[in-house]
């Protein structure tokens, strides 16, 4: 049996925002009183039915652990989490043995910090970042670097939130051992040229890694086009499960790999004498694997591929383009990231309060929104703010959602002159 069959979604003929939103039974969640305007979901996406019922089918019918029993639950676990791993690998374009199972991008990154550069890295080495990276693409390759006696260099970010590829270009010196930058920046909504800084990185015969946190449910991704030796994600961030993600690795750097966690399925044989490792991916999968988690991922791809990427893209595109409009309705407001070409993303500052109490006030109208740092405190730094407020978009949101965020923030306004 196909895990996957039980949540596919037939696809909707155009884009039909109402029927869409029907299938997310929680914006349909009173909040304060009133209605909900879900902007939050840069920090985390809503699920679809499909995705609930997937996982619900999974512990009713399917529970059990996976891999080595013989009863006929285990068996069906088995097939319904292997079965995950094959659509998750058909959508991305790559092959099975290239999906490695994560607790999401931060963990799939630590991976490659810790199982794959570590070992490869000696003093005086650098590991080349971005401004506008998420702490979860900083803070482990600091670590790395702090035991080897390499270090972190960060690329500049232009006013408008755009890459200065020249300073990219100039930090990239025959010290740099790894590259690793996000695909689309979760505080700005820039989106990276990863096609061609792929190309650049790997024609000095460096390791890439992409962030792909917040590029995954928003445009189409052919992973083996795109070429990168690595590409972590989150399922919570495209309307599947939380605790769960993907990092995709080329299977050589992978058979290159000395494990990172230890436990049962990652090994062939134990012995106190040593042991010997599973095959890849099963190598850097240490321990009972979030099975539903798998399965809840699955389902969401087959949910965003019924709809399609491409439309989703348009969609939010046109969103992202009235939402820019309306915020310049409102006095006192500044956009923090313009870049040509960005994603669904609008972060901001007001005159006339602090983003924190921004957050707060529109909370109070039924608008979600998230303040603070957005975990890019460097870029915070860079901009020269302590936080921003930022909308962020997903491919259930409308032009009602952004009436009632403008309305909010002209209220917020008035509350606060
Ligand atoms: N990178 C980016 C760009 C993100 O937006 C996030 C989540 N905010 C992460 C990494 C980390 O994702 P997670 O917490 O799901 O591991």
């Amino acid at each position: 049996m196909n895990a996957t069959q039980p949540s596919r979604s037939p696809a909707p003929a155009s884009y039909e925002l109402a029927r869409i939103r029907a299938d997310f039974p929680i914006l349909a969640e009173p909040v304060r009183g009133g209605r909900l305007a879900y902007l939050d979901n840069a920090a985390t996406t809503q699920k679809p039915e499909s995705v609930l019922r997937a996982l619900d089918d999974y512990y009713r019918h399917r529970n059990s652990n996976v891999h080595r029993a013989v009863h006929d639950l285990a068996e069906r676990a088995t097939i319904a989490y292997e079965g995950a791993r094959d659509r998750i690998a058909a959508f991305f374009g790559v092959a099975r043995e290239e999906i490695v199972f994560t607790r999401g991008a931060t963990e799939g990154i630590n991976l490659v910090a810790y199982a794959f550069l570590l070992p490869r890295l000696k003093p005086g080495d650098e590991i080349l970042l971005t401004e506008l990276e998420h702490h979860s693409n900083i803070v482990p390759w600091q670590l790395v670097a702090a035991r080897a006696g390499a270090r972190v260099v960060a690329a500049r970010i232009e006013d408008d939130g755009r890459l200065d590829l020249e300073d990219w270009r100039a930090k990239l010196t025959p010290r740099t051992r790894l590259v690793a930058f996000a695909h689309v920046s979760n505080t700005l909504g820039t989106v990276n040229p990863v096609v061609a800084m792929v190309r650049e990185v790997q024609a000095r015969g460096l390791p890439v890694l992409i962030d792909g946190a917040q590029a995954v449910a928003h445009l189409p991704l052919d992973l083996r086009a795109l070429g990168a030796d690595f590409y972590a994600f989150s399922a919570h961030k495209l309307y599947g499960p939380t605790g769960f993600g993907v990092l995709y690795a080329k299977r050589e750097r992978l058979e290159a790999m000395e494990p990172w966690h230890g436990g049962g399925d990652m090994i062939r044989s134990v012995s106190f004498e040593g042991s010997t490792w599973n095959e890849v991916p099963y190598k850097f999968e240490a321990g009972t694997p979030h099975i539903a988690g798998a399965i809840g991922l699955a389902a969401a791809l087959d949910y965003v591929a019924g709809i399609g990427l491409e439309n989703i893209e348009a969609h939010e595109h046109r969103l992202l383009e009235e939402a820019t409009a309306r915020l310049a309705s409102v006095p006192g407001l500044r956009l923090i990231g313009t870049a040509p070409g960005k994603a669904g993303i609008l972060s901001f500052v007001m005159d006339c309060a602090h983003p924190q109490d921004i957050g707060a006030a529109l909370d109070q109208q039924g608008v979600a929104v998230r303040t603070g740092h957005h975990c890019t405190m460097p870029l915070m730094q860079r901009f020269g703010v302590p936080a921003t407020v930022r909308a962020s978009l997903a491919l259930y949101n409308g032009s009602d959602d952004l009436e009632q965020l403008e309305r909010a923030l002209h209220k917020t306004r008035r509350l606060f002159a």
